[in-house]
């Protein structure tokens, strides 16, 4: 990540994280290097601390974080400290946590064992349709367990329209709309969680583009081009779609498709004109 950062260097904090019983009874010390992406110019050109990200403040927040649960790996540690940051302080939009060992079980001369993880919040799109039974509460349910995880943020939800099946199997009409989220979470992470939103709907993955209680599709991930085998992002066939295009138009008609640096309005006005 680039731009301004606030950097916490090697905050040393005692705690019993170890996979050995004897790491988890003693307890040693580890040491926290912290960056925290925020845009810091306002503060700065102001002077004033109401606008600025309180790093006292943060280096509670990653002391509690440290030593509120007991870990087996320092992964863990650095994972939990990131959530924290990034939940507690709105103006960090990303970070780099180092958790270093230097008293690490090891047989041999070392200066210390580490591990840095990199997290940020990701604005992403997610188009939902539903064209079996309660169409609504299938769609409803989904967008709740959505807003509860811990690692998304739901920011808003697109009116829901009522349109005509799509790819030519003969099936009834689609509830279809988007909502736009933030979140921690990679977006593997989040396709397989959506994957698993679709079951608990109970969806069954029979006909190709056949009837479904549940679709949640990722339209946009930040601006991440993903090419694989499960998951392409942003999403293939969105610029055929106007059920997935009008809801993108009516909660960000200016946002930009990564690769064609078309906005959504651009994208449903041509897919009109075909
Ligand atoms: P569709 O959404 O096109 O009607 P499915 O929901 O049955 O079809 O999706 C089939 C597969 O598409 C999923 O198993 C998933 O791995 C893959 N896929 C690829 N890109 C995406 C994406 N951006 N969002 C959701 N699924 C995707
Ligand atoms: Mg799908």
């Amino acid at each position: 990540m680039s731009g301004d950062v606030i950097k916490i260097k090697s905050l040393k904090v005692f705690a019993h994280h170890g996979v050995f019983e004897e790491e988890k009874q003693k307890g040693q010390n580890f040491y926290i290097n912290a960056n925290l992406y925020s845009d810091l110019a306002k503060a700065g050109r102001k002077d004033d601390y109401d606008l600025a990200t309180s790093y006292a403040e943060v280096c509670e927040t990653i002391i509690r974080s440290v030593t509120e649960v007991n870990y087996n790996l320092i992964e863990a540690v650095a994972e939990h400290v990131a959530e924290a940051i990034l939940h507690e302080y709105p103006l960090v939009t990303g970070v780099d946590i180092e958790v270093s060992k230097p008293e690490a079980p090891i047989k041999a001369t070392f200066h210390s064992v580490s591990v840095e993880i990199h997290r940020e919040w990701k604005d992403a799109y997610i188009a939902f349709g539903s064209n079996m039974g309660d169409r609504e509460g299938y769609i409803e349910d989904a967008l709740d367990a959505i807003a509860n995880h811990h690692l998304i943020e739901l920011k808003e939800v697109s009116t829901k329209i009522e349109t005509k099946p799509y790819g030519g199997v003969k099936q009834d009409d689609f509830l279809n709309g988007v909502c736009h989220i933030r979140t921690i979470m990679s977006a593997k992470e989040l396709l397989e969680y959506l994957g698993k939103l679709e079951l608990i709907a109970g969806r069954e993955r029979e006909v190709h583009w056949g009837p479904r209680t549940l679709d949640l599709d990722i339209i946009l991930f930040g601006d991440e081009i993903i090419s694989t085998k499960d998951l392409c992002v942003p999403h293939i066939d969105m610029n055929n779609r106007d059920f997935v295009l009008e809801p993108m138009c009516e909660i960000a008609p200016f946002v930009r498709h990564p690769i064609t640096h078309k906005t959504m309005s651009d994208m449903l006005a041509e897919l009109k004109n075909r």
